[in-house]
């Protein structure tokens, strides 16, 4: 397995109930190092850059609204295997869906609001990290 790298987002739900740290534990138990890290607020344009992959879907302009309704936390994490791995810790999209241990089952309020963004592939974590970090802001 390679080291990767991959690019994590805590959403507004989570942000507002000021999680930020506790998340941020379950990276670094899980062995994922954050090695990059900015609060950001989005603009609608930047929600909608992010998620252009799902501007078919129903739900992309609640998607947009909601991810621009307060701040948000980029980061990226770097580790073995580290884009599958994030997806594990994180839980299923729906957190009632998510399994014991994982992020969205420990704070996901529902299917849209649950909590953190993980990239899905390597060519998305290129993107998506490019999309908001420089390699100077990246310190592995
Ligand atoms: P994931 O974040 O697990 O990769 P998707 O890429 O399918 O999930 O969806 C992106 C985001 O869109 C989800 O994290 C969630 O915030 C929102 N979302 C997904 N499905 C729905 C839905 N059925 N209704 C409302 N929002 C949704
Ligand atoms: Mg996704």
């Amino acid at each position: 397995m390679a080291i990767e790298r991959t690019l994590s987002i805590i959403k507004p739900d989570a942000t507002a109930r000021n999680l930020t740290g506790k998340i941020n534990t379950f990276f670094e138990d899980a062995g994922l190092r954050i090695v990059a890290q900015k609060r950001i607020r989005l603009t609608r344009e930047q929600a909608e850059g992010f998620y252009a992959v799902h501007k078919e879907r129903s739900f992309f302009g609640e998607l947009c609204d909601y991810m621009c309704s307060g701040p948000v936390v980029v980061q990226v994490l770097e580790g073995e295997n580290a884009i599958l791995q994030n997806r594990e810790i994180m839980g299923a999209t729906n957190p009632a869906n998510a399994d014991e241990g994982t992020i969205r089952k420990a704070f996901g309020e529902d299917v849209q609001a649950n909590s953190v963004h993980g990239s899905d592939s390597p060519e998305n974590a290129a993107i998506e990290i490019n999309y908001f970090f420089s390699d100077i802001e990246i310190a592995g």
